[in-house]
């Protein structure tokens, strides 16, 4: 089943994708989370023929955990753009991304021209937690995984330094795409077969499989669950393989109207077009 929740007609409505075409849920409006729990929903037989586009699937009430390096040809692309000699991590690095960073999967990646100088894209599988878990063992782990999902974990490299902690960098409002489904695991085979891609403007950047990643998701989740309880409704992101901006020597990061197109063989595919804006999301209310 694959679940997002679609803009039609200035409105927010969870829908059922197949075959490429998003038919909406009958009955009293249920979150994509409870969605994901259950048997497929009934939805109407024809698909919305008006949408506009993807939103968010569903609005994470926590902080997005991500992992940093967690491909070993990333981790030694970053430590030689810092010039460090330690690359591979022994543990997963763990760090949080806000709610609000959130795009749908079409959206522009809208980001204030001050803070978009080393703007970077990181493709990344995206797994979505499907009930409260604390402290699960790497063998019942992927029994608490609703759903997976892609993300572009775009980053403010500069920001990102410079801060030292990552959280601002990786924070700019509406700037990291998500979706456009979250896709439950028996719509697709061996999670680490999947390849894993990024292109800029139609060049391929990145390129990897999934079984590349150095902390699975299984362990992953028990690493995390085992330190902070994880809830419904969290979302973790597993890290980037190699090819990202910063890793070309001079580094290539993202201008204003480029294209990026991140997407996971049978799960999806996000396309964003970047715009530098004087507001990006930091409108007043
Ligand atoms: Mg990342």
């Amino acid at each position: 089943m694959r679940v997002g929740t679609i803009i039609e007609g200035g409105r927010e409505v969870v829908a059922v994708q197949r075959d490429g075409a998003w038919f909406p849920v009958r009955g009293p409006r249920r979150s994509v989370l409870d969605l994901l729990a259950g048997a497929p929903p009934d939805t109407d037989s024809e698909p919305l023929a008006n949408h506009q586009r993807p939103a968010v699937p569903f609005r994470p009430v926590r902080n997005i955990m991500c992992l940093g390096k967690n491909y070993r040809a990333h981790a030694v692309e970053f430590a030689a753009y810092r010039a460090e000699a330690e690359s591979v991590p022994e543990y997963p690095i763990v760090f949080t991304k806000a709610p609000e960073s959130l795009c749908g999967a079409e959206d522009d990646i809208a980001v204030r021209r001050e803070v978009g100088a080393a703007l970077d894209y990181e493709a990344e599988l995206g797994v979505v937690i499907g009930r409260d878990t604390v402290a699960v063992s790497v063998g019942d782990a992927l029994s608490r995984v609703a759903g997976y999902t892609v993300v572009n974990d775009v980053t403010a490299r500069d920001v990102q330094e410079r801060h030292r902690q990552w959280f601002l960098g990786k924070s700019l409002p509406r700037a990291t795409p998500i979706g456009p489904a979250i896709v439950t695991p028996d719509e697709f085979g061996d999670l680490d077969d999947l390849r894993i891609t990024c292109h800029v403007n139609g060049e391929l950047r990145q390129s990897g499989r999934l079984g590349d990643m150095i902390f699975g998701v299984a362990e992953t989740i028990a690493i995390i669950s085992n330190v902070v309880p994880l809830q419904r409704g969290d979302i973790i992101s597993m890290g980037t393989p190699s090819g990202v901006g910063i890793g070309f020597t001079p580094p290539r990061f993202l201008e204003d109207g480029d294209t990026v197109e991140c997407a996971i063989e049978g799960i999806g595919e996000l396309h964003n077009v970047v715009r530098f804006v004087d507001s990006g999301g930091m409108d007043e209310p």
